[in-house]
């Protein structure tokens, strides 16, 4: 049914033409002025308090509605929306988060690590892509609704912005207490969190095809202690054929040196097959018929982890740690840590069962550290991935856009492992170079693609704003 929204819309439109400001204590700032204050304040994780406070103030000196879900650090969390949320409306959710990851070495910053300087076409600073950059571009879009939608009675839904505590270290303050306490009120009818960027040089044979990922799927953390105790005579001049550190190593070696094997769901099937699409000749062919052509085509995708990961459960050994650290005293004991990712469809049992079946001992005892809940994928036919598809495809008409699947977990997972539709993109055009620095030194972002970020989820909303059913 179509709403009597259109004339908002084209006025809002015709908007788009003049530059889009956000208010601050009666003064007008463009998008990245307003990024530039916002990574001023610094928010390391677990210290959200003073950015949080700052954000909510941005939020209500421009028309939205905030409701605080924890007023403290690390559980600073406030939704800020076009309605109140006690208008009960189903809704549109922007995630995202106040917390940043520490700098480092300050001196190895161009620019001091929370300056937000704004140099040479860019905002330079910890946050600015992540993720700090992306909550103000999905901001603008929110006030540009509160704006255009003001007057429309009967809105099909409510528009917000949510921004959360300490994603980066997942603490429990964040988007898990806000799931867990506010789902009810907040009503999620969608989620769209953090995601990728537009990239180019992805696609070999047209280097200067931008690519779109959505991201409907997420690899989940499962989290391995291993712990090995042999008693033995304690001195290191006579080697025991048994003792903790030895059979630990060889048993981690049964483990990391076995090249996992893939595993084709029907997600990262897709993934490849849409990629063929874009490439030519015999990589093309590959790579929309995986099953085929497997035997080539895994050993070449083995050389790119970052892609494999997408095609396989990994285990990463972070950690081996032994009680002592006496040159010439065995230990009794030896622990080590391993990360390991799985796949959506993989199951726990028989994941932990493969794993032990590679350990080949059975004196060590494997113990779960932390996993994450099991979920399901959003799907690729909604209403709301197709508003976003169709959003990039109007503000990229030249890009390539694919359902995607990502080896991180991020704080969108909280809520699709609550059944709700999750999609994460970052609808901007970057280059593969600004990608390096993310959780790294010298963070920035340029400015001139973030109009088009904001024109994008603008068309979003606006094409959700016009349909219900
Ligand atoms: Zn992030």
């Amino acid at each position: 049914m179509i709403k009597a929204f259109i004339i908002p819309l084209l006025f809002s439109q015709l908007c788009l033409a003049q530059e889009f400001t956000i208010k601050l204590n009666r003064k007008e700032y463009k998008i990245h002025e307003i990024l530039s204050q916002y990574i001023q304040i610094e928010s390391i994780s677990g210290n959200e308090k003073n950015a949080g406070e700052w954000i909510k103030e941005l939020c209500l000196q421009n028309g939205l509605h905030v409701t605080q879900m924890g007023s403290e650090n690390g559980n600073f969390n406030l939704a800020a929306s076009i309605r109140p949320l006690d208008s009960g409306l189903p809704n549109i959710i922007f995630l995202n988060h106040i917390d940043v990851v520490p700098v480092g070495d300050s001196v190895q910053w161009q620019y001091k690590p929370f300056s937000g300087r704004i140099e040479a076409g860019e905002v330079w600073g910890r946050g600015a892509f992540d993720n700090k950059g992306a909550a103000i571009v999905q901001l603008a879009s929110v006030i540009q609704a509160g704006k255009t939608f003001k007057k429309s009675e009967n809105l099909p839904y409510n528009i917000t912005f949510l921004a959360v505590s300490c994603e980066e270290t997942q603490c429990s303050g964040g988007a898990k207490y806000v799931a867990d306490y506010y789902l009810k009120q907040l009503n999620p009818a969608v989620v769209i969190g953090e995601g990728p960027p537009g990239l180019k040089g992805i696609v070999d044979t047209d280097t200067s095809l931008s690519l779109f990922g959505i991201s409907i799927a997420h690899k989940r953390a499962f989290w391995l202690k291993l712990e090995l105790e042999v008693p033995t005579a304690g001195h290191g001049s006579t080697t025991p054929l048994s003792y903790s550190n030895r059979d630990m190593v060889i048993a981690l070696n049964n483990v990391v040196s076995h090249e996992q094997p893939v595993e084709f769901t029907p997600i990262n099937t897709h993934l490849l097959k849409d990629l063929g699409k874009l490439e030519k000749g015999i990589k093309a062919m590959a790579l929309k018929h995986p099953h085929a052509y497997q035997g080539a085509l895994v050993p070449k995708l083995r050389e790119h982890p970052e892609v494999f990961s997408l095609l396989s459960n990994t285990i990463t050994l972070t950690s081996i740690h032994s009680e002592t650290d006496i040159i010439n005293l065995i230990p009794g004991k030896t622990t080590a840590l391993l990360d390991c990712r799985l796949l959506p469809n993989t199951n726990r049992e028989d994941f932990l069962a493969y794993f032990k079946k590679q350990l080949n001992n059975d004196s060590i005892h494997v113990s779960v550290l932390y996993e994450m809940p099991p979920m399901h994928p959003s799907s690729d036919t909604t209403k709301f991935y197709k508003a976003m598809r169709d959003a990039i495809q109007y503000v990229y008409p030249e890009a390539a856009i694919i359902p995607i699947i990502m080896p991180n977990f991020n704080d969108v997972g909280v809520f699709r492992s609550k059944g709700i539709d999750c999609y994460s993109s970052f609808p901007i055009q970057l280059d593969l170079e600004h990608m390096k620095h993310i959780h790294n030194y010298n963070e920035s972002l340029p400015i001139a693609p973030l109009m088009n970020g904001k024109l994008t989820y603008d068309k979003f909303i606006g094409s959700l704003m016009l349909y219900k059913e």
